[in-house]
């Protein structure tokens, strides 16, 4: 029989171990969301549960929900790569990289593949805000990599329980995909209230090398020692490990990302996937030439959606060169390994503390 668990031990085994992605899967799942017991304090970047309250006993899901507790197993797949861009000019100018995700996305709606997605926007500040876009300038809000923690899988919660809709799809980075992923099969047992496992439908991921702490990255780093007006900048991009700042075609700032590795999400320091391979479909700036992404179909409802997209008209595609596929999966080791070893550091770490 499962032990029983509650936010208690993920509090201890999770959140204060560091080990927390701030992915929204726990709140999303919690068995009194709708009373608002579970949410994310984005000042301390954690989830946090109401003062003074108690968890009903027996119950855990928000536990069993967490991808840091247990990863689930990873389906058989793919692996096609390729070059794309997208074909729809104002697409293309309000978004980074081609605008490959918002393509996707925008076919997805128009063939009633999807009702909705949920996507990251810019609520000022360069805040983080999850929404749930059902049309393009929905979908354009929400484009672009905002490169600090959203919780984008509470959008889940709200696209179904607020919204009401029957399909939804999910852009998020690698952890996101694994925490929806972990939904679905957490979803099929007991440990999913509100079922929201019948109603995930397509998964887009995004490479990720990091997320930063938002006070540390836009009002320390570019605020306090660069003296960027954080409400000026209007694009923000990490591209070959340099961090791009820009204000319209004016670039702000060109940094190496080892100047901000001190901000760098400690959760962040032990992942291991940098492309998504819980995605249906994968997409990022890396290995492909600049204007375009690259694309990674993993799944056979990735590729009906890819082709479909592509059949239609919304975005054009060749394969990827072989070496923008070699640096990706460079990546993907050097990432998989620097997890790895951050892993083996706290283990090593907390085994001398107990001596
Ligand atoms: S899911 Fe259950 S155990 Fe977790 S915070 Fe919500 S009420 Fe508490
Ligand atoms: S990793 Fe996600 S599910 Fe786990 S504690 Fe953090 S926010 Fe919750
Ligand atoms: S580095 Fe990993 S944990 Fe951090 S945002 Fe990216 S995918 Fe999530």
């Amino acid at each position: 029989m499962e032990e029983k668990r509650d936010f208690g031990d993920l509090e201890r085994e999770v959140i204060e171990k560091g080990k927390c992605a701030l992915c929204g899967g726990c709140v999303a799942t919690c068995r009194l969301l709708d009373y608002g017991y579970l949410s994310v304090d984005f000042s301390k970047e954690r989830p946090v549960i109401r003062e003074g309250q108690q968890c009903p006993p027996d119950c855990g899901y928000c536990y069993h929900q967490c991808p840091r507790v247990e990863k689930p197993a990873l389906r058989e797949g793919f692996e096609e790569m390729y070059e794309v861009v997208s074909t729809d000019e104002e697409i293309i100018n309000a978004c980074q990289d081609g605008g490959v995700v918002t393509s996707l996305l925008a076919y997805a709606l128009d063939d009633a593949l999807v009702e909705g997605c949920v996507t990251v926007a810019d609520k000022g500040e360069w805040r983080p805000e999850v929404q749930v876009a059902m049309d393009k300038a929905g979908l354009i809000k929400g484009a672009g990599s905002k490169y600090t923690p959203a919780a984008a899988l509470t959008g889940i919660a709200d696209a179904i329980l607020t919204y009401d809709l029957w399909s939804v799809a999910l852009v998020g980075t690698p952890c996101d995909m694994v925490s929806y992923e972990k939904m679905l099969v957490v979803g099929r047992g007991t440990h999913n209230a509100h079922n929201f496992s019948s109603h995930i439908r397509l998964r887009i991921g995004l490479f990720c090398m990091g997320s930063y702490g938002y006070e540390q990255l836009m009002k320390t780093y570019l605020e306090e020692e660069h003296g960027i007006d954080i409400n000026e900048v209007t694009k923000m991009q990490i591209s070959d490990n340099v961090l791009h700042v820009y204000t319209g075609d004016k670039e702000l700032l060109s940094a190496g990302i080892e100047d901000i590795a001190d901000y760098k999400r400690d959760g962040c320091k032990v992942c291991e996937d940098f492309t998504g391979l819980f995605s249906d479909i994968s997409v990022g700036n890396v290995g492909s030439p600049e204007g375009k992404s690259s694309v990674i179909v993993r799944t056979d409802f990735g590729k009906e959606v890819f082709e479909g997209a592509l059949e239609r008209g919304y975005i054009e595609a060749k394969p990827i060169e072989p070496s923008g596929a070699d640096l990706i999966h460079r990546l993907m080791k050097e990432k998989k390994e620097a997890g790895i070893a951050e892993k083996g550091r706290r283990k090593k770490k907390m085994e001398e503390g107990k001596k």
